[in-house]
């Protein structure tokens, strides 16, 4: 099934540079942004700066350089926030909604990334 990307969502327009985000990491294929409404004290949304709508999109039609990068991508950021897991206990999670079942608003792959604070179990 081909996949439908909304050339103005929201993360596009990020991407165009059309609307400001809290940039903390950049690379060839990827961006990382602080998320504007954080679900906890470290949040941050990295996504890929192709033009995919979700994971299996991404996963489908990616070029290993970008899947490569991309992956790369979160874990320096999440080496940056200084919250690889040790024996402090610090961790993060890792979350990325697709489609209207998981509730996913921007129809722009974005992996999530939580951290800062103990997060509970995972919710189904
Ligand atoms: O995974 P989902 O699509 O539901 O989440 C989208 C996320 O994008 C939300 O957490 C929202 O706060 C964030 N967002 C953002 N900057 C925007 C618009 C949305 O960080 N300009």
């Amino acid at each position: 099934m081909p996949y439908a990307y909304d050339t103005n969502n929201i993360f596009a327009r990020i991407l165009r540079g059309e609307i400001p985000c809290n940039k903390v990491h950049e690379t060839p294929h990827s961006l990382a942004f602080r998320d504007i409404n954080p679900q906890a004290p470290a949040h941050v949304l990295v996504i890929p700066k192709g033009a995919y709508v979700c994971f299996d999109h991404f996963a489908a039609e990616a070029t290993e350089a970008e899947i490569v990068d991309f992956t790369r991508a979160v874990g320096q950021v999440c080496a940056m926030l200084g919250v690889t897991p040790g024996a402090d206990g610090a961790g993060y999670r890792l979350l990325a909604n697709s489609g209207g079942d998981a509730h996913q608003e921007v129809p722009h792959l974005h992996i999530h990334i939580f951290a800062g604070r103990p997060l509970g179990p995972m919710l189904a």
